[in-house]
Formats: C-alpha cells, sequence, structure tokens
C-alpha cells in the first residue's frame, strides 16, 4: 500500500519521501500517535520507503525486501515491544547487540513499540546509542505519550505525529470524491469531468485529498460496504483503486497535481465506460 495509504498525513508522507530520496534519513524517529493511530503500520511502510530500491521513498510492495517488510520477515527489521507493562533495560541490550551486527542489506532497522513504556535505564541505555549511532541504523519509537521520553531522548529523534482519525464525511475531498464518483457514474464525458475537477481542486494539497476522498470510495464498493457496488464488477473496482495508488505516487513525485487527476479520470473513465 506504500505509505500513501496513510492518507491523513500527506504532507508528512511527502516530506518522509523525499528526505529517503535525497539520501538524508535520520537514525533516529519517533512517531508519535494516539492508541488507534496505526503507528505500526506506518513505521514498516517507512521501512519500505527507506530499504525499496525500486520506488525510493514510497516502497513498491513488490520487490523482495518491501515483501518481506510485509511478512515480517525482513531479516534486517528488529522489533521490540513492551514486555508485560514496560520495555525492560535487557531488551534495549538485546536490542543493541544486534544492531551492532553487519546487517544483510544496506542498514539495520529497529521498531521499538510502546517506546514510551521504556523503564529509566532502558531509556538511558537507548541514548548511549542516539548519542553514538551504530552506521546507517533506523531506530523508530513508536510512542502514544512521547512526554514519558526523556527529553534527551526526545532531542536527538526527528518526531512524526500523526493524524487523529476522523469521520468519513468530516475527511477533506470527501464531498469533492462523492461529486466526482457521481459524474463518472453518470457517464459524464470528459469536458465536463475537467470543468468538475477545477472546480473541486485548487491546489496540490486538493489533489491528495480528492484521491483520498476517491480511494475511500472504492474500498466501500470492494468491502460491500458502500451499497452502490452492486452497479461495478469487482475487477473494475479493484483496477480503479490501482489507478488512485498510482495517481497518489505521480504526486507524490512532483508530477503536475492537474495533469495527475485528468490523466486519472480518464483511465477510471475507460475502465467504467
Ligand atoms: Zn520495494
Amino acid at each position: 500500500m506504500s505509505l500513501g495509504r496513510f492518507r491523513e498525513n500527506n504532507r508528512m508522507t511527502e516530506r518522509l519521501a523525499e528526505s529517503i530520496r535525497n539520501g538524508r534519513v535520520f537514525h533516529a524517529y519517533i512517531i508519535e500517535g494516539d492508541r488507534l493511530a496505526d503507528k505500526e503500520g506506518f513505521a514498516l511502510e517507512f521501512c519500505k520507503a527507506i530499504v525499496c530500491q525500486k520506488a525510493p521513498g514510497l516502497g513498491c510492495d513488490s520487490c523482495p525486501a518491501c515483501r518481506k517488510l510485509e511478512h515480517g520477515n525482513y531479516e534486517d527489521l528488529h522489533m521490540v515491544e513492551a514486555d508485560g507493562m514496560s520495555v525492560k533495560d535487557e531488551q534495549i541490550e538485546e536490542l543493541q547487540e544486534k544492531l551492532r551486527r553487519k546487517p544483510f542489506g544496506e542498514r539495520n532497522l529497529a521498531i521499538i513499540k510502546d517506546a514510551d513504556t521504556m523503564t529509566a535505564r532502558a531509556q538511558n541505555r537507548l541514548l548511549k546509542t542516539l548519542e553514538e549511532p551504530y552506521g546507517a541504523a533506523v531506530i523508530m519509537l513508536l510512542s502514544e505519550n512521547t512526554e514519558n521520553l526523556l527529553a534527551t531522548i526526545r532531542s536527538r529523534c526527528v518526531t512524526y505525529r500523526l493524524a487523529d482519525e476522523k469521520t468519513t464525511a468530516e475527511m477533506p475531498g470527501t464531498e469533492a470524491a462523492e461529486a466526482i464518483f457521481g459524474a463518472l457514474a453518470e457517464g459524464a464525458g470528459f469536458a465536463s469531468l475537467k470543468s468538475l475537477l477545477a472546480e473541486k481542486m485548487k491546489s496540490r494539497e486538493d489533489a491528495f485529498a480528492l484521491l483520498d476522498g476517491l480511494e475511500r470510495i472504492y474500498e466501500a464498493l470492494l468491502t460491500e460496504k458502500d451499497e452502490r457496488y452492486r452497479l461495478y464488477r469487482k475487477e473494475k473496482i479493484m483496477r480503479s483503486i490501482e489507478l488512485i495508488e498510482e495517481a497518489r505516487r505521480d504526486l507524490l513525485a512532483k508530477v503536475n497535481y492537474q495533469y495527475a487527476l485528468k490523466n486519472l479520470l480518464i483511465k477510471i473513465g475507460g475502465t467504467q465506460w
């Protein structure tokens, strides 16, 4: 699905993608978000974006590295999670040993879940690693409450805050996506789709939101949560989702947003007409 699936965080994923492409990967990140936010999912997509050779900065989901990360058997990824109520000193010690070893690929990666439950000793131990990172290793700390982390740890990490979940109707792009989807369903011609697009989309930000909105609609059709699913063949719905993902990749790769969206509507229209 790539980093793009974190729809509420487009601006953030765009920045991340750019820093990875420019070879500016930092050695430690805090990924903060509330209990419901999919911090682990985000961290995994982030790992793919870092190691993927096919789509650097994004992750392709099809190369061996991306697939292994998806299936939890990537050799260079080391995971730590709370043992009972907290992440303990010994766990960090064990992690440090693993990070010291030469990776199979270019770098070791570590995800520390429940990082805000680390004991004081564990935090102090980790701090040493943050002060003197091992080679190209990247450590991601997943946290609900970053206040529980030592200020000295926080200051050595780049922090990303995952946006809170919103209801579909509140999400930006929902209204525009419904209008476009409706027009597609009615078999509107390209000229009227183009003018609808011009009306609903004034910026790159709008373009991302519109893609998100469209993808939510097609996903609801795919999972049959949206009654309109009966009107479409499953393959058409799946193809439309692929095309939306493709358009999102184009946007992340800095393709002109109007061009990317027009191109999408031509193709998606083609799957329906
Ligand atoms: Zn890949």
